[in-house]
């Protein structure tokens, strides 16, 4: 399975950077890394949105329903790919395509059907409902924590990594704004390494 990583500060632009890379303005993904229910349960559990076994639930729900579990995982790309469109468009300060902004809608009407207002110690708190092993659960987190993003002031702090084929999306939270780069190791040091060939006349 892919390497999935987690460097954007927010669990839905996680989400949306699981692609190994995105080509610059055209709606490519390269090397997606959710090509199967699988992937999309293992990439929920080392989200931190699963327990072990509540993914080992998820899986075995999916082998059972195999049918359910493919258009689970399609309905997640078109989640991830509308937002992925969303946030590019915030960043262009342009307005997102309405399409794209219904496929969100449609997704949180569903994962607030499944929100329960439980009992805590000292009050009360939302949760949401595991009691049928849902294969669409991951979901459900998803399109929240994008909601969450939409409607708050960390919206401001949206970035898109400057590395020549990435596309990844993270929240910029260091103290000058300059984050430029998904991960320093990576794209951030792919372009050290071009600065460096071009001062040393390479090309
Ligand atoms: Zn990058």
């Amino acid at each position: 399975m892919a390497e999935m990583k987690f460097i954007a500060g927010s669990v839905c632009l996680d989400f949306v950077n699981t692609v190994g890379a995105r080509v610059t303005g055209r709606d490519i993904v390269l090397r997606d890394k959710l090509k199967d229910y699988p992937d999309l349960a293992t990439w929920s559990r080392l989200a931190g949105l699963f327990t072990a076994r509540e993914v080992r639930c998820l899986e075995r729900a999916a082998e059972s329903h195999p049918a359910r579990a493919a258009a689970t995982l399609a309905r997640a790309l078109r989640l991830r790919e509308a937002l992925f469109r969303i946030s590019k468009s915030l960043l262009g300060r342009s307005a997102p395509d309405e399409s794209d902004v219904d496929v969100l809608r449609n997704e949180l009407s569903i994962a607030k059907a499944h929100e329960r207002l439980v009992r805590t110690k000292t009050g009360f708190a939302w949760a949401w409902d595991q009691s049928d092993h849902a294969l669409d659960a991951p979901l459900w987190r998803v399109s929240q924590s994008a909601a969450d993003l939409l409607t708050s002031a960390d919206l401001g702090k949206l970035r898109q990594c400057g590395g020549d084929e990435c596309g990844w999306m993270f929240l910029d939270t260091s103290r000058n704004r300059s984050r430029r780069w998904c991960d320093m190791k990576d794209c951030g040091n792919r372009a050290k390494v071009r600065r460096f060939r071009r001062r040393e006349g390479h090309r």
